[in-house]
This record gives structure tokens, sequence and C-alpha cells, in this order.
């Protein structure tokens, strides 16, 4: 693929790949590619057919075969040397993403350099891979081993296009398995970036299949051959329990990584300043496409109207504008589906009673942008506060009481990510302790690291990535008793 470090990085020509070899269009089906800051196409992507999927079932199983034998050395090179190729294309890896995707270049930047990094982090911790050993009577021993669980289906989808494939892959490979990786067709030019610099950090052939397809079709064979021992998907909780219910068929091993509706309580004795400008960057932040986006804000009495003042202000600074301009804050949202869902989540809200203090409208003449977007006083019978967003809007409610806001934040099925502002520690433990939810964040917007586990509880899904715990979604366990 095209890979020139300027500011005007080509976009590249897109494929599949299959058993070590990139595949072009031919004579398969394609869709366009779209520039969400113009709406305009960028490339036509290729889509595997049915023959496609099973040669890459056949190079996993094969491919499978092989790594699992690799020493943990040899997994360690191959992913220290894709974290050192990415962050060394970063510039343009960044490029690609933001415009195929839509965020800002510092975002895009971020997220490559975080890719980076769980690919390094990754292949630090393959090498501590144990098992144990039980004591036995004199000179028999029983072994609990710890072995790849074989090969892996992988969806990812297109809000953080170059992150969600590098968790899919790095701890994959890092236990001893192949993967075959289905990224959103809304952004395969990331994906392929990933891809190729763990080709280029010498994985062997058959280890690593990239294919885009028609989601559904892509994942009932994938998911029906007995070759696949694991999914892992990210995405919405319907498509989730779809795929668990075809998953079951086999009892394969599943990491679900679902969407969340994450509650942000605002107590009165917080640091203002401090709440506002993180909670304003985090939810603009890919226009507000993200997992574990603040959505449903709590805010008490005392601090209500100065919080919702400061923060209305502070959205409105926001500028948005092609990712790639220096000047923008905030991109547009990802595809056309995006600005059209949040308009009806404003519309309905401000039909039951909400008030509209900023934004509630799309921007500008061309691509998907919607402006960040403060509904307030939203009843508790608006779709917004019991679906997930996924947009650059916060929809507010007061509480008076810790016991009354825990309840509200508990209420619904999801269970991400929370965030609660308090400059009092015994109120920081009792929120952190009370909330149903995978990740807290304590005056802190960061909920991801290398080293931690990322992943939800109740129907946000189950299965951490990252940190020891997403190498070890991986592994199977195996007990010997030598007698
Ligand atoms: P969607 O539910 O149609 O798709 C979500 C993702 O799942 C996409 O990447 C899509 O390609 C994939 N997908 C859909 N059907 C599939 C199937 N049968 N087999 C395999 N993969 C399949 O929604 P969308 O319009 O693309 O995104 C909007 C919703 O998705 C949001 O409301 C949000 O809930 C969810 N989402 C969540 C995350 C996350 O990080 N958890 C990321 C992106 C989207």
């Amino acid at each position: 693929m095209a890979d020139q470090e300027n500011s005007t990085v080509q976009y590249p020509k897109l494929g599949l790949h299959i058993d070590g070899e990139w595949v072009g269009a031919d004579q398969r089906r394609t869709q366009p590619v779209l520039n969400p800051a113009t709406g305009k196409p960028l490339g036509e992507l290729p889509l595997a057919d049915a023959a496609d999927l099973d040669r890459a079932l056949d190079a996993a199983d094969r491919g499978f075969r092989e790594w699992r034998k690799a020493s943990a050395d040899q997994r360690a090179a191959v992913l220290k040397g894709a974290a050192r190729l990415i962050r060394e294309r970063a510039d343009t890896i960044a490029r690609l993403a933001t415009m195929e995707e839509g965020k800002t270049l510092p975002e895009t930047r971020a997220e490559t350099m975080g890719a980076a990094g769980l690919f390094e982090w990754m292949g630090e911790e393959t090498k501590r891979i144990y098992g144990r050993v039980l004591m036995r009577p004199t000179g028999t021993r029983s072994l609990v081993m710890k072995e790849p669980v074989g090969p892996v289906a992988a969806f990812a989808p297109w809000n953080f296009p170059i992150h969600n494939p590098a968790r899919k892959i790095a701890p994959a490979i890092a236990a001893g398995c192949s993967v075959i990786l289905k990224p959103a067709e809304e952004a395969p030019a990331s994906a392929m970036a990933i891809v190729q610099a763990v080709i280029d950090a010498g994985i062997p052939p058959g280890v690593v299949q990239l294919v885009f397809g028609v989601p559904d079709e892509v994942s009932r064979r994938l998911l029906a051959s007995p070759v696949t021992r694991k999914i892992t998907f990210t995405g919405s909780v319907p498509v989730g329990k779809h795929l668990m219910k075809l998953a079951a068929e086999t009892m394969m091993v599943t990491t679900m990584e679902l969407g969340g509706h994450a509650p942000v309580i605002v107590f009165d004795d917080c640091d203002l300043d401090r709440a506002v400008e993180l909670l304003a960057i985090s939810k603009c932040r890919n226009a507000g496409q993200v997992c574990v986006s603040p959505t449903r804000f709590y805010v008490q009495e005392g601090i209500h109207d100065r919080f919702i003042d400061a923060f209305q202000k502070r959205l409105e600074r926001m500028n948005l504008g092609d990712g790639l301009l220096d000047t923008t804050h905030m991109g547009p949202m990802a595809n056309p589906r995006r600005p059209e869902a949040v308009e009806a989540f404003v519309r309905d809200a401000v039909e039951q009673g909400a008030t509209l203090r900023s934004g509630g409208e799309r921007h500008g003449e061309e691509g998907f942008f919607f402006r960040p977007t403060l509904l307030t006083d939203v009843p508790l019978s608006a779709r917004i506060m019991n679906e997930e967003p996924f947009g650059p809007v916060v929809a507010t409610q007061r509480f008076s009481t810790l016991d009354e806001v825990v309840e509200q934040a508990n209420r619904l099925p999801y269970g991400l990510a929370g965030y609660a502002f308090t400059e009092n520690g015994r109120t920081a433990n009792l929120i952190a302790d009370a909330l149903e939810v995978g990740m807290v964040g304590i005056n802190s917007v960061m909920m991801a690291a290398p080293d931690s586990p990322f992943g939800g509880v109740k129907e946000s899904g189950h299965g951490s990535e990252d940190g020891p715990e997403g190498l070890s979604a991986f592994l199977v366990t195996k007990a010997i008793h030598q007698a």
C-alpha cells in the first residue's frame, strides 16, 4: 500500500489479505468508502465472497497449526516489530484514519500511538504466559497448561479504525492464535495499515487474514465453520446478541465489547473548571462516537446551574471542520446514519419536554457534521435517557442525594463506563463501588491503557480487552496428570 510520509497522503488501493497475499477487486463486488468531511468517495472496497472466506478459514487453520509452535521470543519479536513500524508510519496511518473516519489528526495520532503501545505491551506480556505445577505423591505431578484457543474470528467497528484492529490482532498473535479480522467497511485503509505492519514485522503467511464484506454474510460463514474457535466482537448490543446466538452452535469462546450509556455524576463539591474541561473534550472526542463517551449527566442541585452554564459555553467554543485542518476541534460523524440518528434523539427529547441549550442540528453544507448538543432536564421517558446516543450529545438531569443518583445511574441494562467528579474521597469510594459498570473514572476521563482491562458488564458485554485479562481471553486451560 502507498506509504508517503507527507501531508497529502494518497488513499491506497483497497484489498483483502488472505493466506499471505493482498487480493484486489478482480470480479468481486465492491462498495465505495466515503470521506465523512465531504461525503465524497475515497476509494472502492472489494468485498469477500464465500470462496474468499473459505480460503481465509483454510489459511487460518494452517496458520494456527504453525504459529502455535512459535516460541514466546518469536511472538514477541513480531509484536514489537509491528509496534516499531506503526510508530514509524504514524503520520501516514493517522492521516488515512482521519480521511476515512473523520476524527481530528491529534486524535488519530494518539490512536496510532495507542495501537503501537498495545503491540509493544503484548510483545512483553506474551513471555509471561505461565502454567503451574501441582504437587502430587513422589514421582507424579499434575500440570496446568495455557494454550492458544485456536483460530479467531474478529469483528472491529469503524469508530477506532486503528486501535480496534490492534486490540483484536495483538492479543490473538501474542497468545499463539491465528486470526481472521473483519474491520468495518467504512474505514478499511487504517486496518490495512495495521495488518501491513504486522506482515512487515515477519508474521508468517496464514496467521493474520483481513477480510471485508457484507457483515452478516461474513459472520455467518466464519461462525458456522468448525475451524473458528473464538469470536471477539466490538459493536452494538443487538449485533452482539445476534452473534452470541450464532457462536452458541459450536460453543465458541466469546468476547463481547458492546455499547454503553455512561452516567456522569457531578457532585456539588467537584472542581468545576476541571470537570467542565475534561467532560467537554471527552464528549467531543470522535464526535461522541465512543462506547465510553460520557452521555447521561446527573448534576447535583447545588452546582447544577453553574455547571450547565459553563459546560454550554465550553461546547460552543468547539470548532467543527475537516479533521485534517489544524483549526478543527471536532470532526464530522463517521457516516450519514449517525447525524440522522442523533437528530431523531434530539427531536424526541425536545418533544418530551427537554430544554435544548445548545446545538441540536447539523452543521455545514457537506459531510456528516452535527453540532455539540446540550439537552437539560431531560425526562426519563425520552429515548436518549434509555438508548445509547453515539453522538456529540449530552442529556442532563438534576439530583440531590447519593442514593438517588446511584439508582438512576444503574437503571439501564448498559454497564460499560461511569464517571464521577468529587473532591471528597469517601464519596469517590462510595460511588466507584456502587456503579454497575466495568470501568469507572473518578475526576478522570481516561479509560483505556495497554495494561488495564477494558470491558463492560450487564448488556455491555463480557470479557476484557487489553491488560493480562485481554491476553487470557485468547488462551484455554489444559490439566495434565502424570502418574
Ligand atoms: P451496527 O449495529 O449496524 O454495526 C456496528 C458494528 O457491527 C459495525 O462495525 C458493523 O460492521 C458490525 N456489524 C453489523 N452487523 C454485523 C454482523 N451481522 N456481523 C458482524 N458484524 C456486524 O451499527 P452502526 O450504524 O455501524 O453503528 C452504530 C451503533 O453501533 C452505535 O449505536 C453503537 O451502539 C454501536 N457501536 C459500538 C461501538 C463500540 O465501540 N462498542 C463501536 C461502533 C459502533
